[in-house]
């Protein structure tokens, strides 16, 4: 596989190969003034996984340059690996699989499908589509909700599903997020993490920034006129008896609390539902709230819920390039009633 197609991929298995063929180790990685670049580049890709949610494609001009954008994959492991926070993990993951997505997006079919084939998936061409294993199309679509990905609504033929070129990039979004966060964190030992402490802290800082921006504590009243779409829904859901996927009973929970709902409010919400049992509600609730845990779990963001398939009935405030998190949504809308009469409503930032 070319140098260029590795910097692109870099989660691919030929990535560790090609680089033992070059004789470079973790320790020159990690010392050697020749890497300063990747080390760099590195931290870049982990502070704008942390910031934007994706990682962008830098325009590479030759060989070094590939090399730097394929070593930056494996300096932001080690340094994810140093924090070992979940929240950056499943964010970095994320960021890493979208990025991929995009760029699977603007290749040609028969390349998403070996991609997909490195990725382990049962897949191969098809009459201009690509079909994929039942249990592969289950495995990496089963975050999705929406009735599209439904496999009543796919072209099922003897065990193998049909899907469009662009359909198998978002599979394999899923299949990258899945391994990228399983493999993390890596094992590091003192001597890594002092050559990165500096990385480490900046990273660390931005991680307490964006937890510390979603503390309870801005939300003020709790008030269910400001609920998102798709917290509304989830809520409608509940109370209609509808069954709500594991994925949408987290998304609600660690929303609700993080607006200051109690735990005894959450099972309250939680009791209409069909399959409801409090003691195991109760369960569920008290550990994702930290209550028993110790970790009180974040809601996801937009793009994690769109993924999942649980983003419903987005409006033209959902729509905003900046609205990135549901809990944005939960404060600018709290903003807009708070302010005095007369006054023009801020929503140019992304209600920080
Ligand atoms: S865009 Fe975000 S806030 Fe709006 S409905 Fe979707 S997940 Fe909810």
């Amino acid at each position: 596989m070319k140098l260029e197609t590795l910097a692109r991929y870099p989660f691919l298995p030929e990535s560790s190969a090609y680089l033992k063929q070059q004789g470079i180790t973790l320790e020159s990685l990690v010392s050697s003034a020749v890497y300063e670049p990747a080390r760099h580049a590195g931290r870049r890709r982990v502070l704008e996984a942390l910031a934007e949610g994706v990682i962008h494609e830098r325009a590479v001009t030759g060989d070094v340059d590939c090399l730097v954008e394929l070593l930056s994959y494996a300096v932001a492991r080690i340094i994810v690996s140093c924090n070992a926070d979940e929240h950056l993990i499943q964010r970095y993951a994320l960021a890493e699989a979208v990025a991929t997505e995009n760029r699977l997006n603007g290749e040609n079919l028969d390349f998403i499908i070996e991609m997909a084939l490195f990725m382990g998936m049962d897949v191969r061409p098809d009459d201009g589509k690509a079909s994929v294993h039942f249990a592969d199309y289950l495995r990496h679509s089963s975050q999705m909700r929406a009735n599209e990905w439904k496999l009543v609504n796919k072209d099922l033929d003897r065990g193998r599903v049909s899907v469009s070129g662009k359909d198998l990039a978002r599979l394999l979004r899923h299949a990258v997020d899945d391994r990228i966060a399983s493999e993390l964190p890596l094992p590091v030992n003192d001597a890594i993490i002092e050559s990165f402490r500096n990385s480490i802290d900046l990273v660390r800082e931005e991680v307490e920034r964006r937890k510390a921006k979603f503390e309870k504590e801005t939300y003020g009243k709790v008030s269910f006129l400001r609920l998102p779409p798709c917290m509304k829904r989830l809520m409608g859901m509940m109370k209609k008896g509808e069954n709500v996927p594991h994925v949408g009973r987290f998304a609600l929970t660690s929303f609700l609390h993080t607006i200051g709902m109690s735990n005894d409010e959450i099972v309250a919400v939680f009791s209409s539902s069909p399959d409801f049992k409090e003691q195991l509600a109760r369960y569920q609730i008290d550990h994702i709230t930290g209550k028993s845990s110790g970790v009180e779990y974040l809601p996801p963001e937009c793009a994690t819920m769109k993924t999942q398939g649980i983003c419903f009935d987005p409006d033209s405030l959902c729509r905003k390039k900046w609205l990135h998190h549901p809990l944005n949504y939960y404060r600018v809308k709290g903003k807009k009633r708070e302010k005095p009469a007369g006054k023009k409503v801020v929503t140019s930032s992304d209600g920080q």
